[in-house]
């Protein structure tokens, strides 16, 4: 039984509907929790939100609802090899959780271009690096949206430093299909989030075919996750 979801976009960005819209939904699927997670201000216009301020307009927004617990997050873009993000240090120490990752596409703005060459050239060792530095740059971050999912990375070696470090990966409904990686392959300590990544309220806590992996994976070993 999925507790909670913590990757739902909204509106703000490419997403299908308002905040309060998500938080009924997922109150109806009898979740205990909403994480609204709009796409970094980097994205190209349309894609992401236009000004991270916009961020803490939905902290607002959430703290209205009180029928069901709504978290404000960010889907977080990384912007370089050295691990900047394109939310500064500022708002995200104000939200609920911060997740960060690697999004196509990949016309960024302010993407650098050594990032880029990296991305195009398959590098998953400099790619691995950066999301490395990103977690290390920015201590709230917990989460690692859709590892492996178009961007190759050393994913054992990243859930290693995740799990020293208290970073749970992802699993995600919208983009982790078979093959995508082993979540039972990688150290075991490390944790895994269960999110539907929905762009429409009615996907929301949609998580179903995940269950054939989720099957596999310990209680332990699952923040918002329980075999019931
Ligand atoms: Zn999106
Ligand atoms: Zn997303």
């Amino acid at each position: 039984m999925l507790i909670g979801d913590y990757h739902t976009h909204t509106l703000k960005n490419h997403g299908k509907g308002t905040i309060l819209d998500n938080a009924k939904i997922a109150y109806k699927k009898g979740l205990s929790f909403v994480g609204i997670c709009d796409h970094g201000p980097a994205l190209p216009f349309g894609l992401a939100v236009k000004r991270e301020e916009i961020f803490l307009d939905s902290l607002r927004e959430a703290k209205n609802i009180d029928f069901i617990q709504v978290l404000v997050g960010v889907e977080a873009n990384i912007l370089d090899l050295q691990g900047n993000l394109d939310v500064s240090n500022n708002v995200l120490s104000q939200l609920d959780f911060v997740a960060v990752g690697f999004h196509y596409p990949l016309n960024y703005r302010n993407i650098n271009w050594e990032l880029l060459k990296a991305i195009y050239t398959g590098k998953t060792e400099k790619l691995t690096d950066a999301l490395i530095l990103a977690l290390e740059k920015h201590s709230r971050v917990h989460f690692v949206t859709h590892p492996m999912y178009r961007f190759p990375l050393e994913i054992e070696r990243l859930a290693e430093i995740c799990a020293t470090m208290g970073v749970a990966l992802e699993l995600n409904a919208k983009h982790f299909h078979k093959g995508l990686f082993d979540p039972l392959k990688l150290d075991k300590r490390v944790q895994f989030v269960v999110n539907s990544d929905a762009h429409t309220p009615f996907d929301v806590g949609e998580i179903s075919n995940l269950l054939p992996v989720l099957d596999k994976i310990p209680d332990n070993r699952l923040l918002n996750y329980r075999h019931s």
